[in-house]
């Protein structure tokens, strides 16, 4: 039986997962339950699969959580704030971890998970930009095994089974959707809303990978996730926008052999993907039928002028040390304020340029250091974020 922690169980990743782990009762079980600040969400889950620990982020919420268990009937122990967490997500209440939790807020469990040798079931691609270094470091020396749970890299890992085939890899090729405004110019960008911004064409995700995705700096973020999940430079990593989202990345070999993973956008498939691996399981999702889809796979290139989060992000990577978290960090920021509007959908990559501008790159040579610059970042972008209001 995998015992499993859910960590963002509330969000889209969350459900997913939690989907998963139901069509499989003989072989999945969801022991540990985190959320941030959804205590009635959070407890309706737990009614549903009976988790022995439930965690909220924010402390001010353990009363309710636990009045909420209480009063539900329900056996499962309430926890608060990040040290329970953390504990829960190293100790003996789980094997498996689904790192669900969005943005930065979730490198403190990632890397518990890493450190404790779990299997880690990797959605929060924040820290991975943030700390890949010491957070692939970690799970290797643990001996945890890291699965992305990003469709991209999804793919990738199942297009690279073994040694034997990422020896022979020549390249990685990243697809994108291109977000609900692909083919618009950059003027017609000024005056997009978050409604419109957060509407996907593809995918049903959280507001801020959504936004991501609308701004491209999502697939800039896949771009150093794949940096370091695969161990590539950058020359070796591309992005070709392809509207379908049914290839979900292609992995290119030195014999010219070009591998691609397909399937329908739904992430249950990846989450599935990472309970059963080296087996596949059921994961809810229909087989895919290509002439059902329309019968057509399209490519175009990114077009960086009116999406410039794709070339900030990879300038980020080619920066290296604090870079990357700063460009992190500037980016929650930017989405954060765009969504309350209190700033234009262009001043996001604003922001974030004017952010690696100030904060030029350093060695990142500890962790203490790059959470030093995610928060220098966050002052940064906060200060700006007025000189660029809409
Ligand atoms: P979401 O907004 O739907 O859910 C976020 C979850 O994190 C919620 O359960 C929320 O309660 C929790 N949370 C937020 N702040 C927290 C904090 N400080 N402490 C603890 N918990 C906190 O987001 P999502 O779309 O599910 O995305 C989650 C992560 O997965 C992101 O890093 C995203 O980039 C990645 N991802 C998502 C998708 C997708 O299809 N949704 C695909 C690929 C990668
Ligand atoms: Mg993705």
């Amino acid at each position: 039986m995998r015992r499993i922690a859910v960590l963002g169980a509330t969000g889209s990743i969350g459900t997913s997962a939690l989907d998963v782990i139901a069509r499989h009762p003989d072989r999945l079980q969801a022991t540990v339950l985190a959320a941030g600040r959804q205590v009635d969400a959070l407890v309706a889950l737990c009614a549903r699969h009976a988790p022995a620990h439930a965690v909220i982020a924010d402390p001010a919420l353990l009363p309710r959580l636990r009045d909420a268990l209480r009063d539900a009937g329900l056996a499962t122990q309430a926890h608060a704030g990040s040290d329970a967490l953390d504990a829960l997500v190293s100790g003996d209440a789980c094997d498996t971890v689904v790192a669900a939790i969005v943005g930065a807020a979730g490198l403190r469990s990632t890397l518990a998970a890493a450190r404790a040798g779990k299997r880690l079931l990797l959605a929060n691609k924040e820290s991975l930009v943030l700390a890949g270094e010491l957070l692939m470091a970690a799970a290797a020396g643990a001996g945890a095994t890291v699965v992305p749970i990003d469709s991209e890299h999804n793919a990738i890992f199942q297009c690279l089974p073994d040694a034997h085939a990422h020896a022979g890899l020549q390249r990685i090729l990243l697809t994108a959707s291109g977000g609900p405004f692909r083919g618009r110019s950059r003027s017609a960008l000024a005056a997009v809303t978050p409604e419109q911004a957060v509407a996907h064409p593809k995918w049903s995700m959280g507001p801020k990978i959504s936004v991501d995705s609308a701004t491209l700096m999502n697939k800039g973020l896949e771009v150093i996730e794949a940096h370091h999940l695969f161990g590539l430079p950058r020359e070796r990593i591309g992005v070709l926008v392809h509207p379908q989202s049914l290839v979900h990345s292609l992995v290119e070999f030195v014999d010219g052999s070009t591998l691609a993973q397909l399937g329908l956008p739904d992430m249950r498939t990846a989450l599935a993907v990472g309970f059963g691996w080296p087996e596949r399981i059921a994961s809810g999702v229909a087989g895919l039928d290509l002439l059902a889809q329309g019968g057509r796979l399209d490519f175009e290139p990114p077009d960086l002028d009116a999406f410039p989060c794709l070339r900030l992000a990879f300038d980020a990577l080619a920066a290296g040390g604090t870079a990357p978290a700063v460009l992190n960090a500037a980016n929650e920021v930017a989405v954060s304020a765009f969504l309350q509007r209190r700033i234009g959908f262009l001043s996001i990559p604003a922001v974030v340029e004017d952010a690696l501008a100030a904060l030029p790159a350093a060695p990142a040579d500890s962790l203490e250091t790059l959470v030093a610059a995610d928060a220098a970042a966050r002052r940064h972008a906060e200060r700006v974020l007025t000189s660029f209001a809409a």
